[in-house]
C-alpha cells in the first residue's frame, strides 16, 4: 500500500482556522522564497494575508512555514539571527532571535545586540527511555546466554578499543537531535550565528581570582555580573543552604569564614553562605571560636577549600555539542549559566527553557518574549524489534511486521472528521495506528480511540517527533515574576569589613 499524500491548503487552512489560537498566540511564521531558501520570518498576520492571497503556500505545519511563491531571496533582504541554546539533561531550549546592534559611526564600535525573539522551542529528550531500552536488551542478551549456551566458559571484557570521547548514546542523542535542530531551522531561518550556554560559571575568571588575583569589593555589588556569578557559584557550592545552622529555603548572605576585621580575604575560598541570624551572631567573631563541634568546623572548612572543580560539575554533553556546532559553518559564542541568570533576572524574564535560551550569552536586552513555545518531544520511530517481552525477558506478545495500515503510521500527525456515533467530532493530533484499521489519536486534549483510518487524514509525516504549542504566558506577570525571583536570590552587597546582615 504507497503512503497517503499529504493533504493540500484548503484543509490546513480548516485546521488553522478551527485552531484559533494558533493565530492568536502571537506566533511567528517562518518564510521560504519560491526555491524554499529562508528568509525573515513573518508576522501571523502577515501570513494570513498572504496565504488569503494566493502569494503564499503552507510549506510546514510544525513548525508553521509559509513558501512565497513570487518571492526570490537575492531581491530581498535578510538580517542577522542568532539561534541559541540553553542544554538541560531532559528539556533543551532553543531560541531564535534577531539580533540587531548598532555600530557606532564615530568610535566604530559595535554595541551589545538587543535580541528579538522570532522563535521558541523546547526539545524534550528521551534520554531515559534509550537508557532502559539498552538495559532491557543487554538482559535479554545475557538471559539468552546463561540459558541456552551454559556450557560455554563466560566472555567478558572482551569490547576493548579506543572510547575517547565517547558518551553514552542516552547522551549522545541529545547531541545529535539537537544537531538535527540545527539543520532543521537552519533551512527555514537565515541564521548567522549560534550561541550556547557551555559552562555554569565562569572558571577562568574564578580560578584567576582564587590563585590570588583580588577582585575589588566593588565587583561584588549587585548588578555586576561576575558579582553575580559569584554568588551562584556560591549558592551551587553550599548547596544553598546556611553553612552554620544548616538551614535550607531560607535567604542567604555572603559570609566571610575569617572576618575580614581579621585579616580574611575576598578570595572564594573565603566565603561561605549564612543566614541573617547566623550572620548577625557571628559577627566578627573567628570561625574556630564561633562553630564549637570540632567535626562540623572541620566540615565547613574542608568544604571551604574544596577545588573549584568539584563544586561546579563539568558536563561533558555541553562540550561535545559544543564542538559539533563548531564543525558547522556558523560562528559559535558562548556563555556561561550565571550570565544567563543575570541577564534573565535584570530584564525580568520568566523563567523557562526557551526564554533561558533567548538570554544566553552578550545581550544588553530580549525583546518580545510574550511568544508560545513549540515542545518538539523526542518520540523515536518506532521499535525494530518486533517482539514484546515481559519483565523477566519472556515473550508476551508480538507486534505486526509491517509498520504502515492503509497508508498511515504511528506518528503520522493526522485530522480525522467523524460525523456519527459516539466519536463525532473533528480530532488532529499524532496517531497511533492498529492492525484493525481503527486508530487512536493523541490530540492536544487527551487520546480518542477506536478511529477508523477512513475518516483520517495525513496533514504531516512522522518525523519521530510529537508537536504541541504551548500558551503564551502573561507578559504582566512575568515581569512580577521576574522581580520576585530576583529578590529571592538578591544578596546584600558586601561591606568592606565584617561581613553584616543588612538591616530591616
Ligand atoms: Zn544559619
Amino acid at each position: 500500500m504507497p503512503r497517503k499524500r499529504r493533504v493540500t491548503w484548503p484543509v490546513m487552512a480548516d485546521i488553522l482556522e478551527r485552531q484559533k489560537h494558533f493565530w492568536e498566540l502571537r506566533l511567528s511564521v517562518f518564510v521560504l522564497d519560491k526555491r524554499k531558501r529562508p528568509l525573515m520570518p513573518c508576522s501571523e498576520r502577515r501570513a494570513r494575508k498572504l496565504l488569503a492571497s494566493g502569494r503564499a503556500r503552507v510549506h510546514r505545519l510544525y513548525p508553521f512555514a509559509i513558501r512565497l511563491v513570487d518571492r526570490a531571496l537575492d531581491s530581498s533582504e535578510v538580517q542577522p539571527m542568532r539561534l541559541s541554546f540553553d542544554p538541560g539533561s531532559k528539556i533543551t531550549g532553543l531560541a531564535l532571535s534577531r539580533a540587531e546592534s548598532v555600530v557606532d559611526a564615530s568610535t566604530g564600535e559595535i554595541s551589545v545586540p538587543v535580541m528579538h525573539i522570532a522563535f521558541l522551542m523546547e526539545l524534550v529528550h528521551r534520554g531515559q527511555q534509550i537508557k532502559d531500552a539498552l538495559t532491557a536488551r543487554s538482559a535479554m542478551r545475557r538471559r539468552r546466554r546463561t540459558e541456552n549456551l551454559r556450557h560455554r566458559k563466560p566472555r567478558f571484557l572482551n569490547r576493548g578499543g579506543d572510547k575517547t570521547g565517547w558518551i553514552a548514546p542516552s547522551l549522545m542523542h541529545r547531541v545529535h537531535t539537537i544537531m538535527s535542530w540545527v539543520c532543521r531551522i537552519r533551512k527555514l531561518a537565515p541564521v548567522t550565528h549560534l550561541a550556547q550556554e557551555l559552562v555554569k560559571f565562569d572558571m577562568q575568571k574564578m580560578q584567576a581570582e582564587a590563585a590570588g588575583k583580588e577582585i575589588s569589593c566593588l565587583e561584588y555589588q549587585q548588578g555586576t555580573l561576575f558579582g553575580y556569578e559569584i554568588r551562584e557559584f556560591l549558592l551551587e557550592k553550599w548547596g544553598r543552604t546556611c553553612m552554620y545552622c544548616e538551614n535550607k529555603d531560607i535567604p542567604l548572605q555572603i559570609e566571610h569564614i575569617t572576618p575580614k576585621a581579621r585579616g580574611g580575604s575576598n578570595r572564594i575560598s573565603n566565603l561561605g553562605l549564612a543566614c541573617q541570624c547566623c550572620n548577625q551572631k557571628k559577627g566578627s567573631t573567628d570561625v574556630k571560636d564561633f562553630v564549637k563541634d570540632p567535626a562540623r568546623l572541620k566540615r565547613i572548612l574542608a568544604q571551604a577549600k574544596a577545588p573549584l572543580k568539584d563544586a561546579a560539575a563539568v558536563n561533558t554533553t555541553r562540550w561535545v555539542l559544543f564542538n559539533q556546532l563548531k564543525s558547522t559553518d556558523l560562528p559559535v559564542s558562548t556563555g556561561t549559566g550565571g550570565q544567563t541568570k543575570f541577564n534573565r533576572t535584570r530584564l525580568g524574564i520568566h523563567q523557562g527553557h526557551a526564554l533561558d535560551a533567548a538570554c544566553v550569552g552578550d545581550v544588553s536586552n530580549v525583546l518580545c518574549p510574550a511568544k508560545p513555545v513549540l515542545t518538539v518531544k523526542c518520540m523515536g520511530r518506532g521499535s525494530y524489534c518486533r517482539t514484546r517481552l515481559n519483565a523477566f525477558g519472556f515473550p508476551r506478545g508480538y507486534l505486526m511486521r509491517k509498520k504502515q495500515v492503509h497508508g498511515f503510521q504511528t506518528g503520522d500527525m493526522v485530522k480525522a472528521v467523524v460525523n456519527k456515533g459516539k466519536k463525532v467530532g473533528t480530532h488532529d493530533g499524532r496517531v497511533a495506528i492498529r492492525e484493525t484499521g481503527f486508530f487512536n489519536i493523541q490530540t492536544s486534549t487527551g487520546a480518542v480511540q477506536g478511529i477508523s483510518h477512513k475518516h483520517c487524514q495525513i496533514i504531516q509525516r512522522g518525523d519521530g517527533y510529537r508537536y504541541s504549542l504551548s500558551p503564551v504566558k502573561d507578559s504582566k506577570s512575568q515581569a512580577s515574576q521576574g522581580r520576585a525571583l530576583h529578590d529571592a536570590l538578591s544578596l546584600p552587597a558586601l561591606k568592606d569589613r565584617v561581613s553584616r546582615a543588612i538591616p530591616g
